[in-house]
C-alpha cells in the first residue's frame, strides 16, 4: 500500500491509500478520486514525500530487514574491492601508516579490543562495520 498526500484544485489536502502507484494514476486519470471536502476530481499529488507501509500483513511491501541486508552486503562488497586485507596485522599497519612508516592506503582487517584501544589512543580513526559473512559451502 502506498499513501499519497493529495490536493484538489482548491488546495484541500487529504491522504489516500492505493495498492500501488499505477492504481493511483489510473484512478486519477479516470477522475475516480474526489476531494472529500469539495468533491472536486481535479486531484494532484501534494509535494510532500510518499509514505510507504512495510512489513505487517502486506506481502508486496519492501521489508526493511531485506533492504538493510542488501545495503550491508553492498557496503561490504565496496570495502572488499577497495581495501587491502592485512588480517590480524590491522592495528600494526594502521599505526605504521599513521606515523608515515608505510604509505597510506585503505586497509581492512581485524583488531582485538586491546588493539582498538591503542588505535583510539593514537588518534587513529578506523571504521568498524559488521561484514556480511559469506557462507562457505565446503564447511557444511
Ligand atoms: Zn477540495
Amino acid at each position: 500500500m502506498i499513501a499519497y498526500d493529495l490536493h484538489c484544485a482548491r488546495n484541500h489536502v487529504f491522504e489516500a491509500w492505493f495498492p500501488d502507484r499505477d492504481s493511483f494514476l489510473s484512478q486519477k486519470n479516470a477522475h475516480l478520486i474526489s476531494c472529500p471536502f469539495c468533491g472536486s476530481t481535479e486531484i494532484d499529488k501534494a509535494v510532500s514525500p510518499v509514505a510507504m507501509r512495510t512489513g505487517g500483513a502486506s506481502h508486496d511491501g519492501i521489508h526493511l530487514e531485506d533492504a538493510a541486508q542488501e545495503l550491508l552486503s553492498r557496503v561490504s562488497e565496496y570495502i572488499l574491492r577497495n581495501t587491502v586485507d592485512v588480517g590480524t596485522a590491522f592495528a600494526q599497519e594502521a599505526i605504521k601508516m599513521h606515523y608515515g612508516i608505510t604509505e597510506a592506503r585503505n586497509i581492512r582487517g581485524v583488531a582485538t579490543e586491546q588493539e582498538e584501544k591503542i588505535l583510539e589512543k593514537e588518534g587513529i580513526t578506523f571504521l568498524k562495520i559488521p561484514v556480511a559473512k559469506k557462507t562457505d559451502p565446503s564447511s557444511c
